[in-house]
Order: C-alpha cells, then sequence, then structure tokens
C-alpha cells in the first residue's frame, strides 16, 4: 500500500506524460509523414510521381485548353508512404506534417487537393511545355556546351536545334585554333 501510495504521489507531482489533445495541438515530429503538398512552382509535370504512387492517389491530367494541367491528389487512397517525395526530381511534392486527416465516409471523394499548373510557353517557338525536369537535363545534356538553364525553357524540337548550332560553333571554334 505504502508503495502503491508512494508511486501515486510521484505520479501526480509528475503531472500528464501525454499531450492534452485536443485541448491543446499534440507534438508533431518533424520526420511525420502527413498530408501530401505540391509546390505548382517547381512542378514540371513529368509525372514521376503518379507513376510511383502505390495508392493511385495522383491525377496529372492537361485540362481542357491544353495550356496546363490539372494535379490531383486523393488524401483518402494516399499511403502516406513518401515515394512521391522521394522520387520527385525537383522536390515539388513533399509530405507535411499535417495529420488532420480524419473526413466522413461521404465526404471521401471530395477529400483531395487540385492544383492548376500552366505550361511554360517554349522560349524559342512559344509552343506550351512542360518544363525538362533539371536533373533529366542535367544527364542528357551533361557533355553540351549548351547553358543548362536556357535549355530547360525550349521544347524538344528547339533544344535539338539549339543544341546542335552550339555544337557546331563549338567545332568551328576548336578548328580555327
Ligand atoms: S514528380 Fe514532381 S515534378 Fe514530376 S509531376 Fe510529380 S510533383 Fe511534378
Ligand atoms: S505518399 Fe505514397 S500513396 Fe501518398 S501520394 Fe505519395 S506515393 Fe502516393
Amino acid at each position: 500500500m505504502f508503495r502503491f501510495l508512494k508511486l501515486l504521489g510521484k505520479n501526480l507531482a509528475q503531472g500528464p506524460s501525454t499531450d492534452p489533445f485536443p485541448a491543446k495541438e499534440a507534438h508533431t515530429p518533424e520526420r511525420f509523414r502527413g498530408r501530401v503538398v505540391v509546390n505548382p512552382e517547381q512542378c514540371v509535370g513529368c509525372r514521376i510521381c503518379h507513376h510511383m504512387c502505390a495508392g493511385g492517389a495522383i491525377r496529372i491530367e492537361d485540362n481542357e485548353e491544353k495550356t496546363g494541367y490539372n494535379f490531383t491528389v486523393w488524401h483518402n487512397t494516399c499511403a502516406l508512404c513518401g515515394m512521391c517525395r522521394h522520387y520527385c526530381p525537383t522536390k515539388a511534392i513533399t509530405l507535411s506534417t499535417d495529420w488532420h486527416n480524419a473526413h466522413t465516409q461521404e465526404d471521401k471523394y471530395d477529400w483531395a487537393a487540385h492544383y492548376s499548373i500552366p505550361y511554360l510557353a517554349c522560349a524559342g517557338c512559344g509552343a506550351h511545355i512542360r518544363m525538362l525536369p533539371p536533373q533529366l537535363a542535367a544527364r542528357l545534356y551533361a557533355h553540351s556546351p549548351v547553358d543548362m538553364t536556357d535549355l530547360l525553357k525550349l521544347c524538344p524540337s528547339c533544344r535539338q536545334l539549339a543544341a546542335a548550332r552550339r555544337e557546331e560553333i563549338s567545332n568551328d571554334t576548336h578548328e580555327q585554333e
């Protein structure tokens, strides 16, 4: 009995060991995998996240006018696995620490985030394009004399032309030296 009273007194003096949720926010670790968020400014529309998503939670479709694409993340089917974040070449998609995911059965198909992302205009011909992922461009044009930042803003045809022209100029310069 004495041991019990001693333990009870100690615990009362220490106070609760758990968070007082819902009276206050619960502690969330920094590496907690919560609701998926997308930064439209960084997304290049490569669809890698869509192909990697085990939960089938990501949909990327051209809009009706073909001037951009609609990016949808269905929180209802997201398994919070983090594969989209791991494979995204621009770090445009990530998992937040927001764990407030409870929703009613009726809301399950509305429990989604929608982003409308415009295409870029090709700096060469003005055609609508998705920007080339910088990591892919770095591998494709590792030995090209063309400035990488210029290449990223070109459509595939203009990119080929720019790379060919720069190589031609570069070869001429070497021959003259
Ligand atoms: S992997 Fe990243 S850059 Fe590619 S579509 Fe998904 S969010 Fe956008
Ligand atoms: S965390 Fe996993 S399940 Fe959720 S959207 Fe990303 S890849 Fe899909």
